[in-house]
């Protein structure tokens, strides 16, 4: 394993996202067993870096994190979380859920944060993450009334933060703004979004060399985006194989952004054993891409740059009052706009009426927490529209 020195300690390059722990059917509760294997396997190769949130797995992935590490030394292992703020409101002096959190009751930042010790049975986070810096939590996060950051920065006083960051999806002109915001070293890392076709689809390279500019280390999240990059055309395929026939596609992905020196940790959300073992040989030793790899790359994401960047997060599924599986229409609109298939055909013949993008009614309510900004609804149109000409 690669390790890094980042902000004083020596952390695995590869670290654990715990947002795709096995579950026992699709979108459904995690798989304890199989999920408590997949971190002490991960414990036990060398990873160090646990991250976790308030939100992922609808809240059972804290407290699962939580009981497996809780059997390991506490000094052994990293362990990251992340405040929900932007599933928050705050209005009139009350703060409030929105999403699919919608109508659960919270009384205080405090209260969040003091429930996320006791799931995660420590007294103590070494990192703690505002979860989505974007346009539309941005006022959320600076509200001087509720005073998210100075709350935080208290509990670091006290030593029950150990070093302090965001994650973030927002382009580097909204990064830029909430940075200047607050004193220099407020942050002393942030987590974003960056693999080798967002470095140009999304200007993860403008955010990247902002947050280097400012001495700022960087996290990495969705470096396969979301296992869309573990999977190419055959073209793409065999010309990666023929340079490296030993290694996965997966594997390029990683090391795209494993080759970024300012990048202190690359997160890999893992389903499967077999993605662990791949994630650990790639981690074993630097592997930095040739000039001829690299044009490979370039060649790939020149092919995709057409697509819409859905990283099949889900987020915007729980709010969706027609119940779409809006990731699943995205991914088959993508192809569809690539001039689909047999594949595709299979899946369309196997849905309803009411699974269809012409179910949409357009209420816009999966845009706003669309971490890509994706305009859904028009998708949606232009996705119905393609399958009525078929
Ligand atoms: S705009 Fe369409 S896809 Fe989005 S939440 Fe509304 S019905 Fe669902
Ligand atoms: S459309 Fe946006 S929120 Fe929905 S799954 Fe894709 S990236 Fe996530």
């Amino acid at each position: 394993m690669i390790y890094n020195e980042f902000c004083g300690k020596r952390v695995s390059r590869l670290g654990m996202g715990n947002m795709r722990l096995p579950t026992t059917a699709e979108r459904g509760p995690i798989d304890r067993e199989a999920a408590r294997k997949m971190i002490l396997d991960a414990y036990a190769a060398g990873v160090n870096y646990f991250d976790t949130a308030f939100r992922y797995h609808n809240g059972e992935s804290e407290p699962l994190v939580g009981e497996v590490l809780s059997e390991l030394p506490r000094d052994s292992f990293y362990l990251a979380t992340k405040l929900p703020g932007h599933m928050m409101n705050y209005k009139d002096g009350k703060l409030g859920f929105q999403g699919y959190l919608a109508g659960e009751t919270i009384g205080s930042i405090s209260e969040i944060f003091e429930s996320q010790l006791q799931r995660c049975r420590v007294d103590y986070f070494d990192f703690y993450l505002m979860h989505n810096v974007c346009d539309s939590s941005f006022g959320f996060y600076t509200n001087g009334e509720l005073g998210v950051v100075p709350y935080l920065l208290e509990q670091k006083r006290l030593g029950r933060i150990r070093h302090l960051g965001f994650s973030t999806h927002a382009r580097k002109d909204t990064l830029e703004k909430f940075l200047d915001l607050f004193p220099a070293g407020t942050f002393e890392f942030v987590q974003m979004q960056l693999n080798y076709l967002d470095w140009r689809l999304q200007d993860a390279k403008g955010a990247y060399e902002l947050l280097t500019s400012r001495g700022i280390p960087v996290i990495v999240m969705e470096p396969c985006r979301g296992g869309s990059l573990a999977k190419l055309d055959e073209e793409d395929e065999a010309a990666m194989k023929a340079l490296r026939p030993d290694d996965s596609i997966a594997s390029w992905a990683f090391r795209f952004v494993a080759s970024l020196e300012n990048v202190k940790v690359c997160l890999s959300g893992m389903t499967k054993p077999e993605q662990l073992a791949d994630n650990v040989k790639t981690f074993s030793a630097p592997s930095p891409l040739s000039p001829e790899e690299a044009a490979v790359l370039d060649a790939v994401i020149a092919k995709k740059l057409t697509l819409v960047p859905c990283t099949g997060c889900s987020y915007c599924t729980e709010g969706c009052p027609q119940s779409l599986n809006i990731p699943k229409l995205i991914s088959m609109y993508n192809e569809a706009s690539n001039g689909g298939g047999a594949a595709l055909s299979f899946m369309l013949q196997a849905m309803g009426p009411d699974e269809l993008p012409s179910a949409c009614i357009g209420c816009g309510s999966c845009m706003s927490i669309c971490p890509q900004g994706i305009a859904i609804p028009d998708i949606m149109t232009k996705f119905a529209d393609i399958l009525s000409k078929r």
